[in-house]
């Protein structure tokens, strides 16, 4: 069984393309079960492991528990330290500079990685906690840097969110936030044959690609989003299918209405990185 890894990577890709991960997964033998808890663990006579019991109130016969750690942040220390810090990670602005409780923000306590929950320029000024390792590089080096400078010398962090993982010999790579988009196109390459770059776009803008054994074509999109790119893509691909028609990303409905606000980012290192507000909008 698998609980933390493969539903949550599904989940984060959406409709047909996160369909296709949780394939994969079952293709390899997992025993893939969504949405289950184990509630607790039974023991035989000799106290070895025999049964765990399911939040679905199905029991499996097992013999050997793995558990994953890691997926908490350990943000429980700064409850009172007046700081926006819950369950949530502590929140903070661009520069990650952290916000009390009011969401007023403080001048000399900083946050970076995984405990940080900052607003996306790119995405709507949407406040994400973004979980993977060169997040909590790059945001460090904003951080340490806003740390050491005045006012006016400050960056923010506006790094496109990436990530990779290789699953049963394939190897998935995602750029930029897919969970915003209203459509994903399949541009390169054949889903069943699980070799593919799909698209996603929100709103005729370009917000996040993601590859399937497809990766010498990946990073050409990073750009393509920091532009806001027009979504669908116009320009062609190798080995294009035949039907490449955007269709619905099959993520929930957006809670959030902030969506709507664009910007473009320019520059290339830290220093140079800059969002400017576009007024762009594709009817
Ligand atoms: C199982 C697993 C697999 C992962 N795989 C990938 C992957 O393939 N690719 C990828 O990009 N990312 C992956 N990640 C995510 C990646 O590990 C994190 O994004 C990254 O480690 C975040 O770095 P960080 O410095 O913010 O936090 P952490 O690396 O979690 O470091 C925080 C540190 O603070 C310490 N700490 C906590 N509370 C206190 C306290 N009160 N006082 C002092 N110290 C404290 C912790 O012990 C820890 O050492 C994975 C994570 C997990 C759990």
């Amino acid at each position: 069984m698998a609980e933390a890894g493969p539903a949550p990577l599904g989940a984060a890709l959406g409709g047909v393309i996160g369909a296709v991960a949780g394939e994969l997964q079952e293709e390899n033998g997992v025993d893939l079960r969504c949405g289950v808890r184990v509630v607790s663990l039974e023991g035989d006579a000799t106290g070895q492991l025999c049964r765990a019991h399911l939040s679905d109130g199905t029991a499996l016969d097992v013999n050997v528990a793995v558990t994953a750690l890691g997926a908490v942040r350990n943000a429980e220390w700064l409850a009172g330290s007046g700081l926006a810090s819950g369950p949530w990670g502590v929140a903070c602005d661009a520069g990650c500079r952290a916000f009390d409780v009011n969401g007023l923000v403080t001048d000399d306590v900083f946050v970076a990685g995984d405990a940080s929950r900052a607003p996306q320029p790119m995405f709507g000024y949407q406040f994400l906690a973004v979980e993977h390792w060169g997040n909590a590089i790059s945001q460090a080096e904003v951080a340490a840097h806003n740390m050491v400078s005045g006012e006016t010398e400050r960056w923010p962090h506006l790094a496109v969110p990436k990530f990779w993982s290789v699953q049963f010999g394939t190897e998935i790579k995602s750029v930029g936030v897919p969970s915003v988009a209203d459509e994903v196109a399949i541009v390169q390459g054949s889903v069943a044959l699980r070799r593919f770059l799909a698209v996603y776009g929100y709103k005729g803008r370009i917000v996040a690609a993601v590859a399937f054994n497809q990766n010498k074509w990946f990073e050409f999109y990073e750009p393509l989003i920091e532009q806001a790119a027009p979504f669908p893509p116009t320009f062609r691909h190798v080995d294009e299918p035949a039907e490449a028609r955007p269709v619905p990303a099959g993520f929930p409905a957006a809670a959030n209405p902030t969506q709507d606000a664009t910007v473009v980012v320019t520059g290339h290192y830290p220093n140079e990185r800059r969002a400017r507000l576009t007024d762009r909008r594709v009817p």
